[in-house]
């Protein structure tokens, strides 16, 4: 499965946020350097649709889809420069799908912060240069045999024009994500590059930050078109403590929040990586099924079941909305909001599904 790894400079709250996500306990520590070993959490995707597919199919369970996280090593500065732990780091970073930044905008005097100050761009530039210049390594290692390429074969000089365009973008301080428009990147997928990952960043903010919503807007604005996250990882934490409702909800209320920052990380994660979900519901389970955007319905199929894909015959389709507002899917049908649809049909994010297929 997908996954987004989450990177940041020491202190910035990677550990405390993971351990949020993933409710477990592993030490977060005031220290720099904490996390060594990568850790892979995996994260249900909050979904309201699904209790609402349960009650209309009378479901004796809901099966949510999931985001996988995973926690990359602490060490940054100087990765791309080989040694030990930072050849580790860009190896961990290099396996995972998209990038996921946590960068410190708390303040808190007995929290040290490695560079000396609360700085968004200059955290996001260290991250940035140390994967430009792995990347830089990567192409100019290419180079040499994309111009032999190139010389030998004519229909071979665009992937070498590609490659110099992406290196002259990279020689500028850009990443690839970030100038996406300018250059093909599938075209350079086969080079495994780490600055054409999606980004996201997440932005480990206090009240002050998360009620100020001139800064979210300026915050939001410098990482565009990378999604932004607002949380307080520590009152993430102090949530999952909490066991009424209404301790929770005036615990987010003194932050300025309406629901839990890990849902709408959860939810920037799946839409980072590409996927969207579509829905099945019967009297076992009402599920969220994971597919990449643009997922034709045999593909769709497929990841119920490969033998669903290979025997597709058609897919019986109806919107959430359609459904919810027909209130089942009889009156669905009688209403003419039942579609079939055949094996080219793209799947739209939200579709309640039921397939037909040969055995
Ligand atoms: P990492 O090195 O990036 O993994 O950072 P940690 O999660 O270990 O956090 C470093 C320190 O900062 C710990 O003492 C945390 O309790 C503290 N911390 C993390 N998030 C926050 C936050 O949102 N606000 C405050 N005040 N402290 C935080």
């Amino acid at each position: 499965s997908l996954t987004l790894g989450i990177v940041g400079l020491p202190n910035v709250g990677k550990s405390t946020l993971f351990n949020a996500l993933t409710r477990n306990d592993a030490l977060a520590a005031n220290y720099p350097f904490a996390t060594i070993e990568p850790n892979v959490g995996v994260v249900p995707l909050p979904d309201p649709r699904l209790g609402k597919l349960a009650e209309i199919f009378d479901s004796a369970k809901v099966v949510p889809a999931v985001v996988s996280f995973v926690d990359i090593a602490g060490i940054v500065k100087g990765a791309s420069e080989g040694a030990g732990l930072g050849n580790k780091f860009l190896a961990n970073i290099r396996e995972a799908n998209a990038i996921c930044q946590v960068i410190r905008v708390f303040d808190d005097p007995d929290v040290v912060h490695v560079e000396g100050k609360i700085d968004p761009l200059s955290d996001i530039e260290t991250i940035n240069t140390e994967l430009i210049l792995a990347d830089l390594q990567t192409l100019e290692k290419a180079l040499p045999r994309l111009e032999k390429e190139a010389r030998t074969r004519k229909e071979h000089r665009p992937a070498l024009e590609n490659a110099q365009h992406a290196k002259a973008i990279l020689d500028s301080g850009r990443t690839l994500f970030a100038a996406q428009g300018e250059v093909d990147l599938p075209a350079l997928r086969e080079l495994n590059l780490l600055t054409t990952k999606p980004f996201l960043y997440v932005f480990n903010a206090d009240e002050g930050v998360l009620t100020d919503k001139d800064r979210r807007a300026e915050l939001t604005e410098l990482v565009a078109p990378a999604d932004a996250v607002f949380l307080d990882a520590k009152v993430e934490a102090e949530l999952l403590e909490l066991d009424d409702e209404e301790s929770v909800r005036e615990l987010l209320e003194s932050v300025g929040q309406e629901e839990p920052g890990l849902y709408a990380l959860t939810r920037a994660g799946f839409h980072t990586l590409g996927l969207q979900t579509y829905l099945t519901a019967g009297p076992k389970e009402a599920r969220a099924w994971t597919i990449p955007k643009g997922a034709t319905a045999p593909q769709a199929a497929g990841v119920i079941h490969s033998d669903f894909e290979r025997g597709f015959i058609k897919a019986e389709v109806v919107s959430f909305d359609d459904l919810v507002e027909a209130g089942s899917m009889a009156a669905a049908r009688a209403a003419g909001k039942v579609r079939m649809e055949g094996k080219d049909y793209v799947m739209a994010d939200g579709d309640v599904v039921e397939f037909r297929f040969n055995v």
